[in-house]
């Protein structure tokens, strides 16, 4: 096209109101969650930040789709359209549907993998680290040099360490059931993995005979990224990029919520014959018969309509455009994000931003009060509230104080973005007022969810 401006490729046929709120109103309900933004009600938040898993917007043809769900409990219609569709994507074998991503990790790993084993990954997404230590075994992080440099601008800081995967394999020759990668890496900033990374790694892996399985819950969002950042890579479309992807690998694991475009749904395909069975006799025992999981027909049917729309070119860029936009005005106001920008959100640097809030005053948790203070804007902490506190018991603050804006798909347009930019830029000019924050109470496991915090000094905003 010969215009530059990137519009939304889509028309809005329905409508979900946004409940304005006024600052004292924010004042108000910030202090009854405890200054703890998981505890707002949702319908207190302007602009809602917090993940973009299963948040997203559903098109007519997913809706359309749902009203042709098989609910036949063996064998539903709605299975084989599910299992064509990601059949097509990915090439392997055994298609077997789970409720969500977490739960296509626990089938697996509990059907493959035994205590006292190794799994390799560039980084393990929480749940997937916390269902393999769940069962004794090893998750181990090798991400690549770049990764560790938040400003540093490089076109895969996702990749995995290759020579460290290499040394892994070796020093745990027996020991390792599969190596995994996950695309986007998401904890680490939604960085994409590219080809070339994924190709090596997995030849490294043939080698020492050790499937490779992909965490592929944002696979589209990464094929677009190798499409506009790999050498030879431009003319390709995104779902042959992504079948390439697929095609290094013996299995994968995906949260739907995420590139399935829907609220809810994930999947586990493997091209192992005996480890697909073992699968599907766990699947029954906890998430249903092998062509539901755990899942209605009409889920499958929007999954199936969703993973055909999520590599469609135009949704891919205004994706990835409204993130990078974002990033670009912030950037040139000087608040310091992390670079360059992700997939799916933008990581604000809260100990660059606010360095006179000492870390053990949990500066990114304190940011993310005051942006939802000022704009009612919902992000999420990601520091040392979130991983502070020691398995002993003891505190050591995150290596990094981040806050994360994960952008629901789909949902939001250029004009929430710009909102979005005010609210930052605002809260940006008044950042030496804002004081730090204490915990008053919190559970020793998973404490941001729940934890009550308080402003030092008795108000946030000096
Ligand atoms: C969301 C996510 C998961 C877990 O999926 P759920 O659907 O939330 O259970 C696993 N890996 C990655 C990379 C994710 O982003």
């Amino acid at each position: 096209m010969p215009f530059k401006t990137i519009i939304e490729p889509f028309r809005i046929k329905a409508v979900e109101p946004i409940r304005f709120t006024t600052r004292e109103q924010r004042e108000a309900a910030l202090a009854a969650a405890d200054y703890n933004l998981f505890k707002l009600r949702a319908e207190d938040v302007i602009i809602d930040l917090l993940t973009d898993s299963g948040t997203g917007a559903m098109s007519a043809a997913q809706w359309a789709g749902m009203m042709q769900g098989d609910e036949s409990y063996a064998g539903a219609r709605s299975f084989f359209k599910f299992e064509a569709a990601v059949r097509d994507i990915t090439g392997l074998r055994h298609i077997i549907p789970t409720h969500q991503g977490r739960a296509a990790e626990r089938i697996l790993f509990s059907s493959a993998c035994t205590a006292g084993q190794v799994v390799p990954n560039n980084t393990h997404f929480d749940t997937t680290r916390a269902n393999l230590e769940a069962i004794g075994v090893r998750a181990v992080d090798l991400r690549c040099a770049e990764a560790t440099q938040p400003s540093l601008i490089a076109p895969f800081k996702g990749n995995i360490d290759l020579a460290a995967l290499e040394r892994c394999l070796a020093e745990n020759a027996g020991r390792v059931p599969f190596a995994m990668i996950t695309v986007t890496n998401n904890s680490g900033g939604g960085q994409p993995v590219s080809l070339a990374n994924i190709r090596a790694a997995s030849a490294l892996c043939r080698q020492h005979r050790v499937p490779l399985i992909l965490d592929c819950c944002r696979f589209a969002e990464n094929a677009w990224f190798i499409k506009r950042r790999e050498p030879g890579q431009a003319h390709r479309t995104p779902a042959d990029i992504a079948r390439e992807m697929f095609g290094y690998a013996d299995g994968c694991t995906m949260s739907a919520k995420k590139d399935g475009l829907v609220n809810i749904g994930g999947f586990l395909a493997l091209n192992d014959d005996a480890l697909a069975a073992k699968c599907r006799n766990n699947l029954i025992l906890t998430e249903g018969f092998p062509t539901y999981g755990g899942l209605a027909g009409y889920d499958l049917e929007a999954l199936a309509v969703g993973l055909r729309e999520v590599l469609d070119e135009h949704y891919l860029e205004y994706r990835i455009r409204s993130v990078e936009y974002l990033g670009e005005k912030l950037t040139a106001a000087g608040v310091p994000i992390v670079q360059p920008t992700g997939g799916h959100a933008i990581y604000i640097d809260a100990r660059a931003m606010l360095p006179h809030i000492p870390q053990g005053e949990f500066p990114a948790w304190a940011l993310s009060c005051a942006l939802y203070l000022e704009g009612g804007v919902r992000s999420v902490e990601i520091g040392s509230v979130m991983f502070g506190r020691q398995p002993d018991g003891t505190e050591k603050p995150a290596a990094m104080e981040l806050v994360r804006l994960a952008f629901p798909r789909r949902v939001y347009t250029q004009s929430h973005v710009d909102y979005l930019i005010e609210v930052i830029l605002s809260v940006n000019s008044l950042k030496s007022r804002i004081r730090g924050v204490h915990l008053v109470e919190a559970p020793p496991l998973l404490r941001h969810f729940t934890a009550r915090l308080a402003p030092v000094g008795g108000t946030l905003l000096a």
